[in-house]
């Protein structure tokens, strides 16, 4: 057995542990009954516990060595894989295992608390917890090695290849034009109040209409299929095994139909991952930023956008009959309605962006010390004003709305904005091809899909995101596609 089989020999083993993981975990947020959840912990706990002491081993290390010796560094595939396997299995060994069993204790509780803040809307409750993460955050970040400051390292572990100052820069370009467009978006909508005719939309009407919309993207039934939960998310349990969920709302049809095009968004660069590569760096997606890029293209991009309704506005008719009281522009000023939230989750395309520059800039300063924990509710009530122009009533609506600090996910907010900077970027440079443009004015997205896997899907994370993106687009990243597209739809 050659050093580069046998490394991937070693990879499938931990994969196997990691993806039966996965599939309890889905399970967990799915259809576990109640009195099955101490249990399924412990079960997770143990295979979290195997699968890092494979991906960790001795073993691994000294083939991954052998063959990075053995690969012909002009083969650019094996190469990119091997270099981004080692650049993984450094991080995670440069971490001791003491260190990383903290760090799991730490969120673990901090995430209750965080719960028991939020329900009271008491920041002191939280604040002990986010202290104790932020001095744990700081000692990954030296222990992980960082090119400037110690919250690049924390961007690393989600937007590999990004920094503090490449992330500001294109931010810093964002942000002030960001701020003139969602004001006049919110406006307009002010101006022109817009409401979908009554429900109810009923749910098996809803599934039905969103497995048409799926299908026709190119999410493949036979490799996956679309659940109900509280929270949607897209996982994934195995090579030919992407599950989407979603939540239903009779009231209103687009919520249920939005999501399922998010999820499968992500769930259509699950399944464009080589399968024969699955477990290994090639056949796993590279980034956050990218993976936030294809949802929010299929949602935004095609799945908001007046050339899909134009097409599917009388199928949804079907499934709704109460649509046939509404009208496309009236239906399409109810899809791009604005409006300034406190919470982020429930932002507009429009608005969204804000929350997040919000977001970036207090950890930023949380993590050089510029900012007390003990003074995040005031620093966020005054930046949310400057941005959004009123003030969180509460840390409920404030601070305390995420969950990502509580899992200790310090850098992973960034990676929201750049999914849709690069969303905006790669459609703009896809509609260059006219079978691409034609085809999604017609609803036929496979030119657009097939784009998609060849230049973002199919190279897994053996290149850079930023590499991905340049490729693909012949531009560095950057936020004038998003600017653009945001000016056109919600200004204009
Ligand atoms: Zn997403």
């Amino acid at each position: 057995m050659s050093a580069i089989e046998k490394v991937a020999e070693l990879a499938t083993e931990a994969a196997l542990v990691s993806s039966s993981a996965s599939v309890l975990g889905w399970d967990q947020e799915t259809y576990l009954p109640e009195e099955a959840h101490g249990w399924r912990a412990r079960q997770l706990a143990w295979l979290s516990g195997r699968s890092h002491e494979l991906s960790t081993s001795p073993a691994l290390r000294d083939a991954l060595e052998a063959a990075l010796d053995e690969v012909d560094p002009s083969d650019q595939r094996s190469f990119g894989n091997l270099t981004e396997m080692k650049r993984r299995f450094e991080r995670s060994t440069k971490l001791p295992a003491a260190l990383v069993e903290k760090d799991s204790k730490l969120s673990s509780h901090a995430k209750h608390a965080w719960s028991e803040a939020r329900k009271k809307s008491d920041f002191k409750l939280f604040a002990p917890h986010l202290q104790a993460l932020l001095d744990l955050s700081r000692e990954k970040a030296e222990l992980w090695g960082y090119p400037d400051e110690a919250y690049d390292a924390l961007i690393e572990t989600y937007e590999r290849g990004a920094t503090t100052a490449s992330i500001s820069q294109v931010f810093d370009a964002l942000g002030p034009d960001l701020r003139l467009i969602a004001a006049a978006a919110v406006e307009r909508t002010a101006l022109n109040p817009v409401a979908l005719p009554d429900g109810p939309y009923p749910i098996e009407q809803q599934m039905a209409f969103n497995e048409e919309v799926a299908r026709s993207f190119g999410f493949d039934f036979n490799k996956g299929r679309i659940d109900t939960t509280a929270h949607p998310f897209c996982t994934t349990l195995g090579p030919g095994d992407v599950r989407l969920t979603t939540r239903y709302d009779e009231g209103d049809f687009t919520s249920s139909l939005l999501g399922v095009m998010h999820e499968a968004g992500h769930g259509l660069y699950e399944q464009g991952l080589r399968s024969a590569d699955f477990g290994t760096p090639a056949g796993d997606s590279v980034s956050l930023g990218i993976h936030e890029s294809q949802s929010r293209l299929w949602e935004n991009h095609v799945g908001r956008s007046r050339g899909f309704w134009e097409e599917w506005f009388p199928i949804a008719a079907d499934h709704f009959p109460q649509l046939r009281k509404t009208d496309l522009d009236r239906f399409l000023a109810f899809i791009h309605r604005a409006e300034f939230s406190f919470i982020r989750v429930e932002a507009d395309e429009a608005t969204y962006d804000l929350h997040i520059l919000l977001r970036f800039e207090l950890e930023r300063q949380l993590m050089r010390g510029d900012l007390k924990v003990a003074d995040v509710p005031t620093a966020w009530n005054e930046a949310f004003t400057e941005s959004f122009g009123v003030t969180p009533p509460d840390d409920a609506h404030g601070c305390l709305q995420d969950i990502h600090w509580a899992m200790g996910g310090l850098g992973y907010f960034p990676t929201y904005t750049i999914g849709n900077l690069n969303a905006a970027q790669l459609f703009k440079a896809a509609m260059q091809v006219d079978s691409i443009s034609k085809g999604v004015s017609s609803a036929d997205y496979s030119p657009l899909l097939k784009w998609l896997r060849k230049e973002i899907h199919d190279p897994g994370a053996t290149l850079e995101p930023s590499e991905l993106i340049r490729n693909a687009s012949g531009r560095e990243p950057s936020a004038d596609a998003h600017l653009q597209h945001l000016r056109q739809r919600y200004t204009e």
